[in-house]
């Protein structure tokens, strides 16, 4: 017998003494949830975050369903995912902590918006305290669309959120039969169904016929080993991105400063360059204490330290590994966590 199937026997073996993990399905909104305003299921108009979970769910095959897990749900949000803000990130990751707590609770799958889908998911990986799956689902169709996808996604989470080889891979994303990590992913079409893709690495694995094939961990921290801890607060501190292009000036900069930012992540062009006007400006902001972060409008490969630009000698940080997006996650929770230096926020663009 081959090593495969009967590491398939013993997990059937194990549900069947252990019985079937309990997942909890938490809701936000999202095109997953979204409902067509057009007169057929043909035409792209919809609305995001209209459909409850309860209605999404009766489009899963109850019978494969209950041979993989029970189903508990919560709405717990509803609306598109351009509206998610960090206090819904902490609303979202506080109520994930406490269900993972539960003895009865082996694993969450979160059903979201697409748009920003990621950095939820980031957030997550980074202040869950736990090795039980958590796994984010979205689609690029709504539900009452010809062959949409939000079903077969939902479906993929659940059996993830069930298996017992997502335990300790930290947050992930499941979307068009791939496996992502919440440390390394983007959204990077606004229409395709294989719209997510990996920044730096790759997958982490494909669903394929209800079963997760594991290609590969992630080396950066998450959850368990994350040092940052979100159980006492409300609140994170304001991070801009600003966005380069050729010609950009100090104006976006100045206007930043002034609205109280305590964080500035520039998305510069090639390896995180900015022009000469900006850069001024974000010299004077460092000087002030405010951490200027250089990540790049790429989306693929790291915004190296020791490029074009002395960091050192200003006192800038780079994102590495991190979209902008990414790297404002990491840097509002090392302020709230009380990070100050620049070397040990430095630290965490490449740890984590
Ligand atoms: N605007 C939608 C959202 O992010 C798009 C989607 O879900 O695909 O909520």
């Amino acid at each position: 017998m081959k090593a495969k199937t009967i590491i398939l026997y013993l997990l059937l073996g194990a549900s069947l003494l252990f019985g079937k993990p309990t997942i909890y399905i938490l809701a936000t909104g999202g095109t997953i949830a979204g409902a067509g305003t057009g007169k057929d299921a043909t035409t792209s108009s919809y609305d995001s975050g209209k459909v409850l979970i309860q209605t999404i769910l009766q489009a899963l095959p109850a019978d494969e369903i209950s041979q993989y897990a029970n189903l508990k749900s919560e709405q717990i949000l509803q609306k598109g995912s351009q509206d998610i803000t960090p206090s819904d990130w902490i609303t979202i990751a506080k109520r994930v902590n406490d269900l993972l707590q539960q003895k009865d609770i082996d694993g969450i799958v979160i059903t979201h918006g697409t748009d920003t889908i990621e950095e939820t998911a980031m957030f997550l990986q980074l202040v869950i305290k736990s090795n039980k799956p958590v796994v984010l689902v979205g689609a690029m169709r709504p539900s009452t669309a010809i062959s949409a996808d939000g079903p077969k996604n939902l479906f993929d989470g659940i059996v993830l959120a069930s298996s017992q080889e997502s335990r300790g891979k930290g947050v992930m994303v499941t979307a068009n039969g791939n496996i992502f990590s919440a440390s390394d992913i983007t959204k990077s079409n606004p229409v395709h169904l294989d719209t997510f893709k990996p920044a730096n690495i790759g997958i982490l694995g494909y669903m394929w016929n209800n079963q997760p094939y594991f290609l590969r961990t992630s080396n950066q921290l998450h959850t368990l080993n994350s040092q940052f801890d979100i159980s006492s607060i409300t609140s994170l501190p304001r991070v801009d991105i600003i966005y380069g292009y050729a010609g950009l000036d100090e104006k976006a900069v100045e206007a930043s400063i002034h609205s109280g930012a305590k964080g500035i992540i520039i998305a510069g062009v090639g390896n995180g360059n900015i022009s000469t006007s900006a850069q001024e400006v974000l010299i004077q902001a460092s000087k002030m204490g405010i951490k200027v972060v250089r990540a790049g409008r790429m989306i693929y490969g790291p915004v190296t330290q020791w490029g074009e630009v002395d960091d050192e000698k200003y006192g800038f940080i780079t994102s590495w590994w991190h979209t902008p997006q990414a790297a404002r996650i990491i840097l509002m929770l090392a302020l709230q966590n009380g990070f100050t230096e620049v070397q040990s926020i430095q630290k965490l663009m490449l740890q984590y």
